[in-house]
């Protein structure tokens, strides 16, 4: 959709912004511009709108070579969205909005009902916020119209640049969180500039990492944060990159372990027999939909014991006590599972919140398996491999067990 080939910025003062820029951003992905100031991230970006033109080298939008392009028909195809929003102090919020449509020929009406719709996806309600000027807004709301009306003429293209730089952590988080929803249905192909790099990695299918002019690495999330291409990327990404490499990492099928399942309406006895076959202190029950409802242990079930402590009775041979009714009077319920999908910073966090040594992870309503935290570090080591492929388990990985039940 966005390709650069070869692409160089020298300013007449020998400044080189950028030097010989080759990447490729797909259509509906987000790439995010990530690097220390004055490394070339809005110079990158303002090539791609022809607010700055290339020294050497070309861009390519859609296929086509945008210097022959004209730039007022150029900028339609793109959104820009920057810090100091630049929205207009005698206007109000949804004449600002309105701007655009109006000035591609909608009548004011329509252009007016447009910029309502659009306040609305970015969350200002218009009915509350239409009529206020600029200055009667916070900073996070400003950001806001400013997406608001870089949406307003449905380009296809995004470029961003640090557009929430200026506000506090706390709103920023919810901003991003909205733009991530916001896109998840629009597809936009996004260029975002940011120097934050827990806001590259957070927001971003795929990251540039900028050093002086240059691009580093050029790669996923998880892929930059797991294994840095150089010292330099290994440096800005951070000492704590591992921790921040559990928010990018989702949990897939093969980190999960696979312990018996057993049914709440299962004979009781039938699933003692069960564990005892499969040599498994405890199995993980389903509903009668096949949806995780919780979990149960040998020693409940076979010496009639609610839990997971004390008694004996599970010795298995002669002696061994009959389990009475059904597993759901011996089971325990689980206080929460997981999607398939989930970063491994939510299943670590819940286990800690559960105190619990796994937890259940469901694609839609159905039982998938359980994480345990020798899956949690599978799943790490896997992002550590460029390929992504599964690395091997080590041997010190402790066993699972039950417990406490996420
Ligand atoms: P970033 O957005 O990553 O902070 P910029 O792309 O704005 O960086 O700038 C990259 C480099 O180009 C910086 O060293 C900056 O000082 C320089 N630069 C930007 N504009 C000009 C200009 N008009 N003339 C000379 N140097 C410039
Ligand atoms: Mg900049």
């Amino acid at each position: 959709m966005i390709r650069f080939e070869h692409v160089s910025k020298h300013y007449p003062d020998g400044t080189t912004a950028v030097d010989d820029l080759t990447f490729e951003v797909a259509e509906g992905e987000l790439v995010t511009l990530v690097g220390p100031s004055g490394c070339g991230k809005t110079t990158t970006m303002k090539m791609v709108n022809r607010l700055i033109e290339p020294s050497s080298g070309r861009i390519l939008l859609d296929g086509e070579d945008i210097s022959t392009v004209d730039p007022v028909q150029l900028r339609r195809r793109i959104g820009y969205v920057i810090q100091q929003v630049g929205l207009f102090p005698h206007k109000t919020v949804l004449d600002n909005t309105a701007t655009v449509p109006h000035l591609l020929g909608r009548p004011r009406g329509q252009a007016r009902a447009r910029a309502a719709e659009l306040l609305d996806l970015v969350g200002l309600d218009p009915s509350t916020y239409g009529d206020r000027y600029p200055d009667q807004l916070s900073g996070g709301q400003r950001q806001r119209v400013g997406v608001a009306r870089a949406l307003a003429a449905d380009p296809p293209v995004l470029l961003m640049d640090e557009p929430f730089g200026a506000v506090d952590p706390v709103v920023r988080e919810h901003l991003q969180n909205e733009f991530l929803r916001l896109q998840s249905t629009l597809h936009k192909t996004v260029l975002f500039v940011t120097h934050d790099i827990e806001e590259a990695v957070r927001l971003g299918d795929r990251i540039a990492v900028y050093g002086a002019g240059r691009i580093e690495q050029f790669d996923t999330p998880a892929t930059v944060l797991g294994a840095p291409a150089n010292p330099y990327t290994a440096r800005f990404v951070g000492a704590d990159r591992d921790l921040k490499r559990l928010a990018v990492t989702p949990v897939r099928p093969g980190d999960l372990e696979e312990p018996p399942v057993v049914r709440l309406d299962d004979p009781a006895a039938r699933a003692a027999d069960r564990l005892t076959a499969d040599g498994a202190p405890w199995a993980v029950v389903l509903d009668a939909e096949g949806a995780p409802y919780g979990w149960v242990t040998a020693r409940a079930l076979t010496g009639g014991e609610n839990g997971a402590e004390g008694g004996s009775g599970a010795a298995p041979g002669t002696g061994r006590p009959t389990a009475q009714g059904t597993v759901r009077e011996h089971a325990r319920q689980m206080a929460a599972w997981l999607p398939l999908g989930a970063p491994l910073k939510e299943a670590l966090s819940t286990m800690l919140r559960h105190d619990a040594g796994w937890i259940a992870v469901r694609d839609g309503d159905r039982h998938l398996g359980v994480l345990t935290p020798a899956g949690l570090h599978t799943a790490l080591r896997r992002a550590t491999t460029a390929d992504g492929s599964e690395l091997p388990r080590g041997a010190a990985a402790p066993d699972a067990v039950p417990g406490g039940g996420a």
